[in-house]
């Protein structure tokens, strides 16, 4: 057995699941933050596995799909600018907005590329330096440091044709958010190992002290996930919450100081505008003044937040807003599944490939 299909063993997997239900006295509610927690537990069959005394809830952690519809037009407005190539990931390009997307802007004419990173949209600057390279800057913390690290090289090759419209994004702010909305009840949090890898662990260490809820920072293998949902039902049982790093090989107290110290040489924490969560207070990352030469709204004169609606597809009837919340399951929309699929997606929750109603479609049924 390999060291990664050592994570995948099922004896070792059933010894945990057995382990958890054999803790959970009554129930245990856990949300997952991460959209590759969401994929790998639905892959995995880990939810079904677990029912009924765990319940695991989705959260809010795809960054395509709490990108708001507003910045999805201003995305689009950007982009039929004759000036501008917009770069992009390509997640992003299905994304609806208030009217169309990236890739019904394409079709009318828009120059859009798709990127696999910014140092592709940096490139691309250099290869066409008669154009204005527009990098659409979107994900947590785990991606931020890339695009800072693409600005600060823009920087020092004094590019002039190359900028970066920010819609990054915190992950505790939206995670205090949800609790403080009070809408769900949860025991414990399944922290998100890729952005602890940066932020740290104790990053996450004021939801068992400000809200008594346990957290267990988790990588993305079966048994990683199962060893981290133990240490939440053991903190259940004890009655007390703690922040558990069951993701030891990825992430540390302290995280990545490189990375944390490039974020903050080239962002500045500003209000941010979630799909689902609304206005949430310093949750997003915007260019600092300093960098303002790359700063797509600086250069373009753009508004800090964009205006409009956060969510256009809930005049569809599609509830992502509430999916990404955990208050309501993927199948819990009427249109999952039936007017929503992936071939035909409805609202980002489909379209992103770490969109929970994906997750909940591609692997409904599989049991482990
Ligand atoms: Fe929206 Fe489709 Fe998910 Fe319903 S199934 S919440 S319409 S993305």
């Amino acid at each position: 057995m390999t060291h990664m299909e050592s994570f995948r063993d099922p004896a070792t997997a059933r010894r945990l699941i057995d382990a958890i239900l054999r803790q959970v006295t009554g129930s245990l509610r856990v949300i997952e933050f991460c959209g590759g927690h969401t994929h790998a537990i639905m892959r995995y069959g880990l939810r079904d596995a677990l029912a009924p005394q765990v319940t695991l809830l989705s959260g809010p952690g795809c960054p395509v799909c709490v990108t708001a519809s507003a910045d999805i037009d201003q995305a689009i407005a950007l982009s039929q600018r004759p000036e501008i190539t917009l770069a992009t990931f390509g997640d992003m390009i299905r994304v609806p907005g208030t009217k169309t997307s990236l890739q019904g802007a394409r079709a009318e004419g828009s120059d859009i590329r798709v990127v696999y990173s910014a140092l592709d949209a940096l490139q691309l600057a250099r290869e066409l330096p008669a154009r204005e390279i527009v990098m659409l800057g979107i994900g947590f913390e785990t991606t931020a440091p890339t695009i800072a690290a693409a600005i600060a090289q823009a920087r020092a090759e004094s590019l002039k044709n190359w900028s970066v419209y920010s819609m990054h994004k915190l992950t505790t702010p939206a995670m205090r958010a949800i609790l403080d909305a009070g809408e769900v009840a949860v025991d414990a949090v399944l922290g998100p190992g890729h952005v602890a890898a940066i932020t740290g662990w104790e990053a996450w260490s004021f939801l068992a002290t400000e809200y008594g809820v346990s957290c267990a920072v988790a990588g993305f293998e079966p048994t990683d996930i199962l060893q981290a949902l133990l240490a939440c039902a053991q903190d259940k049982a004890a009655g007390q919450p703690r922040v558990t790093n069951s993701y030891g090989r990825g992430v540390s107290a302290e995280g990545n100081l490189v990375a944390q110290g490039l974020m903050a040489q080239v962002f500045t924490t500003a209000d941010a505008a979630w799909r689902g969560l609304g206005i949430i207070p310093d949750s997003g990352l915007a260019i600092a003044p300093e960098y303002a030469a790359f700063d797509a709204r600086a250069r373009y004169a753009l508004p800090g937040l964009a205006e409009g609606p956060l969510d256009a597809e809930a005049a569809l009837g599609c509830r992502c807003g509430e999916v990404l919340r955990g208050v309501v399951e993927p199948a819990g929309c009427p249109l999952f599944g039936t007017a929503c699929t992936p071939a035909h997606p409805v609202g980002p929750c489909m379209v992103s490939a770490e969109g929970s109603c994906a997750a909940h479609y591609r692997y409904q049924g599989v049991v482990a």
